[in-house]
């Protein structure tokens, strides 16, 4: 492990369990340098391409999933930023990459809305040249007490579907307490309620849904795999070191997952590269549920591995806590059953 990620393993346990450190996490994400990965250097990053986030997602998941779903929703949002047609929104990157302002993801609903899963959580009556806002995201993470941004799809007046960005102070935006999860609890994850929201076009991501998220959706997605590739691989490497002995039968098994892992990571990486994801969708949802069982796969060796002592608390290497990071990968949107039905579609059509 790079020294430079101690502080989210010293702390993984408390920011699974409590929000002790939910405050701290953004700014120590970005005192690293994280946020500004895979953001082009005239626009205040260090450059690379998405997949050197991906992987930088995947480090930090190897320590702590609620720290890489935090970092997750920041650098997605910031995504969000790079690709809008709105260059006055973009000028809001600086305070996003320094992590003195934190962006949510609140897009699932999008997801699943264009999935013909759900309809629009939001709705946008017209008011003189903008609109109002009514409406509620029942799940967004990053919420930051001190401050943030969302970005969230809404239904506009004519019937289509636009993506907006929120502000913590608007009026009649209300963010709720922390939602009372069985893990991730420092993640500042709540829901928001919209009551009367003005808005007009500047704050405007995109005016077309249906063409914005198909377009950040590699990114958003691509960005996501990371939390998968680095909760397997820091169970393999647990599950490598407990099987030495009497487990040695299971070490054929663990470096067949690891291939076929790093297998899919260059293959998101070749295809995050070619931009092929755009024009190709399916492929993407193949890797993310392939993904998911790799990781479930990964944690189940490293508890084959450590038998009996995986129960014993004194000697807790963190494995419940990876049992449960593991178990949030197949949920978080887009769902693997939903990918499941996506694909599904996909072959009829
Ligand atoms: C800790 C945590 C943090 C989260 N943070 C965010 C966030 O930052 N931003 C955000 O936007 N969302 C966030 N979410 C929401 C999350 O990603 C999912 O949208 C939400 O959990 C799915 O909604 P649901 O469980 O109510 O699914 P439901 O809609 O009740 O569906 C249940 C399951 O069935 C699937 N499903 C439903 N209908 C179909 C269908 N027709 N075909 C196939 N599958 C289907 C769903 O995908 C889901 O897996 C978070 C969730 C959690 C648990």
């Amino acid at each position: 492990m790079s020294a430079a990620l101690n502080w989210f393993a010293e702390q993984a346990e408390a920011l699974d369990r409590d929000d002790s450190h939910a405050e701290a996490l953004v700014p120590e994400l970005a005192s690293r340098g994280l946020f500004r990965i895979g953001v082009p250097q005239a626009l205040g990053g260090s450059g690379g391409d998405t997949y050197d986030a991906v992987e930088a997602i995947a480090a930090v998941a190897g320590q702590s999933l609620t720290a890489a779903f935090v970092f997750w929703g920041q650098r997605t949002f910031i995504e969000f930023l790079l690709q809008t047609p709105n260059e006055a929104l973009r000028e809001r990157l600086p305070p996003l990459l320094a992590g003195e302002h934190a962006g949510a993801t609140g897009l699932s609903n999008a997801m699943k809305f264009l999935s013909g899963i759900e309809s629009l959580q939001i709705a946008a009556t017209p008011d003189g040249e903008g609109w109002r806002l009514n409406g509620r995201l029942p799940w967004v993470t990053n919420l930051r007490r001190a401050g943030f941004t969302v970005a969230a799809a809404v239904q506009t007046p004519d019937g289509g579907a636009a993506v907006v960005a929120l502000d913590h102070d608007q009026p009649g935006l209300a963010r709720s307490a922390d939602l009372d999860l069985i893990a991730l609890r420092g993640s500042n994850t709540a829901a928001i309620s919209v009551a009367d929201v003005a808005i007009d076009s500047s704050r405007l991501l995109h005016a077309d849904a249906r063409s914005f998220c198909p377009g950040v959706r590699p990114a958003f997605l691509g960005l996501q795999l990371g939390m998968s590739l680095g909760v397997a691989r820091r169970a393999l490497a647990q599950a490598r070191q407990e099987g030495q002995g009497a487990h040695a039968v299971l070490l054929p098994q663990i470096e067949q997952t690891s291939a076929e892992l790093e297998g899919i990571a260059t293959s998101l990486r070749e295809g995050l590269a070619a931009k092929r994801f755009q024009a190709e969708p399916a492929a993407l949802f193949r890797l993310r549920i392939r993904l998911a069982e790799l990781a479930q796969a990964a944690v189940g060796l490293e508890l084959s591995a450590s038998g009996g002592r995986a129960y014993l608390a004194d000697q807790d290497k963190g494995f419940p806590r990876r049992w449960r990071e593991a178990a949030f990968i197949p949920v978080v949107t887009p769902s693997l059953s939903q990918l499941q039905g996506e694909l599904a579609k996909h072959a009829n059509r």
